[in-house]
């Protein structure tokens, strides 16, 4: 494996050093006034330090993360590179905003404030960079409008460009062209020349919600990425790195040539395959929240896992006499925690062996500006959270009862209560699209967002009793806990010889009978974070982008002066929307 290895790259050195030489004669012969000066070093070192897949944690998780402290980590390697004279580019990859509740209802202004006082580089755009569709309100409600808003403001809020070379836009053909969004940027390092390039996995349109993306395509990354470094190259690039929201997974970071711990089919492990070599220098990769530090084809290609709980470090040796990349040295992705094991040097909870983190020999210390950047947006966030909604509930509701889901029930009726001429509503928690209980004492904004933080808009349907029976009869064979909440239906399911069978009621105790046609409402999917509310609702879906945004619904429903009556609440969250005779269990039990 070792001799492998090292004739590859012997075969790969030998055409490299003729054109090092080419290079040398035309730096000496033509541009003398770009080699190095006498009084500085030959070597200089770019530090790029790569975040990814922050999905909003600002703040620290189980003693990992939070912005504040990844900015000290930084402001640590940056004192290191003003003593050696080079430089520190920080790159993000995406996914930066759609995540935490404090960045997602700032829609990611929180993020980019605190990015803003780090001083990123760029960042690159990733598919849930799309999900907060149009701006809100500030009360956190969607505006009409323009469903790529939120984005477009995000990136005109930040003081350094997103990229996006392979978003192509279907009008003109060509990347898109929004304020501060641009296919590369070419900026200055220590006084060389680094051009940065944006791409996004080529599956980003279909991991987010599909109308705020229509009209627009993805571009396959490898030709993206190699037009766009003659480009740079041709205008006076000396390195290249892209920020490529596409990424892998490896398991072991202490051989930097060593790919048998990674996934071989990773999309950008084909993407460095596929790319010529001298063309690019490091990739800093995201999407799939891997780990990375890994040489393929000569590129170094780095993935820092997810959430700022790492972050990803290649340092590029540049060679100011030759105007090239002497060497590149990879790291293993680096913790961020504010106390470390005295002899590992891992980070660990608070014990009795830890001691302050340390990095690039200082203590790391939580970084002031960027506690301060933060505070507006927090505080805004923090307001928007404690608004009560005017019903207080004098005991908790929960997501999951034996089949049904109380809270599930509640959504329904707010649901059908929306739709005039609703028969029936029906919400699918099988995947856990409710996120939490809503706990007793005065119901606010903020808890009612922790149960549905998602921006699923309300779809309406057609559908026969038949089907709606068929439909109800294969969720309850799932015999999932808490699985559904219905309104305006009443389901008594039996155990017959062939398996579960159901009866349909209206809440009135009239049978719903095989040919009735009735209007159901539901949930449209997907919802955001990949965890759908409602896998195959009710068969097809319908275009659901003027729809009211389902928490939307359920926030004016509790709103409502005098409507709901503590009656009213018992009812929607108490009664046993399925009724299972005693055998259904042994049923259910035989059946799966
Ligand atoms: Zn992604």
């Amino acid at each position: 494996m070792r001799g492998q290895e090292s004739k590859a790259v012997v075969r790969r050195m030998v055409p490299g050093m003729l054109m090092l030489a080419s290079l040398w004669l035309a730096t000496a012969t033509l541009r003398p006034g770009l080699a190095a000066t006498p009084d500085q070093p030959t070597l200089v070192t770019l530090s790029i330090v790569g975040t990814s897949d922050l999905h909003g944690v600002a703040l620290p998780r189980n003693g990992l993360g939070g912005l504040p402290l990844l900015a000290g980590y930084v402001n640590n390697l940056r004192a290191a590179r003003t003593l050696d004279g080079g430089a520190v580019l920080l790159i993000d990859s995406g996914d930066t905003f759609q995540g935490d509740v404090e960045s997602n209802l700032s829609e990611g202004a929180l993020i980019v404030d605190a990015y803003n006082a780090m001083g990123y580089t760029a960042e690159a755009v990733g598919n849930h960079d799309f999900d907060f569709g149009s701006v809100d309100s500030p009360a956190a409600r969607q505006l009409p409008g323009d469903l790529r808003g939120a984005l477009k403001a995000r990136a005109a809020q930040a003081r350094y460009p997103f990229l996006a070379a392979n978003l192509i836009d279907d009008a003109t053909g060509r990347p898109v062209e929004w304020p501060n969004v641009r296919p590369s940027v070419l900026v200055d390092a220590a006084g060389v020349k680094v051009g940065v390039i944006g791409v996004m996995t080529i599956d980003a349109l279909r991991s987010t919600l599909a109308a705020n993306v229509q009209g627009l395509r993805i571009a396959p990354l490898a030709s993206t990425i190699a037009a766009e470094a003659s480009r740079l190259r041709a205008a006076g690039a000396e390195v290249v790195v892209v920020a490529a929201h596409a990424g892998g997974r490896c398991e072991r970071f202490d051989q930097p040539a060593d790919l048998s711990s990674c996934e071989s089919e990773s999309e950008i492990f084909q993407v460095a395959r596929d790319l010529r070599h001298g063309l690019v220098d490091v990739i800093a990769a995201g999407h799939t929240h891997g780990g990375l530090a890994h040489h393929v084809d000569g590129i170094a290609i780095v993935q820092p896992f997810s959430r700022g709980q790492a972050l990803s470090r290649v340092d590029v040796v540049f060679d100011r006499s030759t105007r090239r990349v002497a060497r590149t040295q990879l790291f293993a992705p680096r913790q961020v925690c504010a106390q470390q094991d005295a002899i590992t040097g891992n980070c660990v909870a608070a014990a009795a062996s830890a001691v302050p983190a340390k990095y690039e020999g200082r203590a790391v210390a939580p970084d002031p500006a960027t506690v301060q950047a933060m505070a507006p947006a927090l505080q805004r966030v923090h307001t928007l959270q404690a608004t009560t909604l005017g019903t207080s509930l004098e005991v908790p509701i929960q997501r999951a009862g034996e089949l049904g889901s109380p809270i599930g029930n509640l959504f329904a009726d707010a649901l059908r209560d929306a739709v005039p001429g609703a028969d029936v509503a029906v919400v699918n928690n099988a995947a856990r699209g409710l996120r939490a209980d809503l706990p007793d004492g005065p119901i606010t904004f903020g808890r009612l967002y922790d149960v549905f933080p998602f921006d699923n808009r309300v779809v309406q349907i057609t559908v026969t009793g038949a089907a709606l029976g068929r439909w109800l009869a294969a969720e309850i064979r799932q015999g999932r806990r808490g699985a559904l909440g219905m309104s305006g239906v009443a389901v008594r399911a039996s155990c017959l010889p062939d398996g579960i069978h159901v009866d349909l009621l209206r809440t009135a105790g009239r049978p719903i009978h095989d040919d009735d046609r009735l209007l159901a409402v539901t949930i449209g999917a997907p919802t955001l974070s990949g965890s759908l509310a409602s896998p195959a609702p009710l068969g097809g879906i319908g275009p659901t982008e003027n729809a009211p945004v389902v928490r939307e619904v359920v926030e004016d429903w509790f709103r409502r002066p005098g409507h709901l009556s503590q009656g009213r609440l018992d009812d929607a969250t108490h009664r046993g929307s399925v009724f299972a005779d005693a055998h259904t269990a042994d049923c259910l039990a035989q059946n799966n």
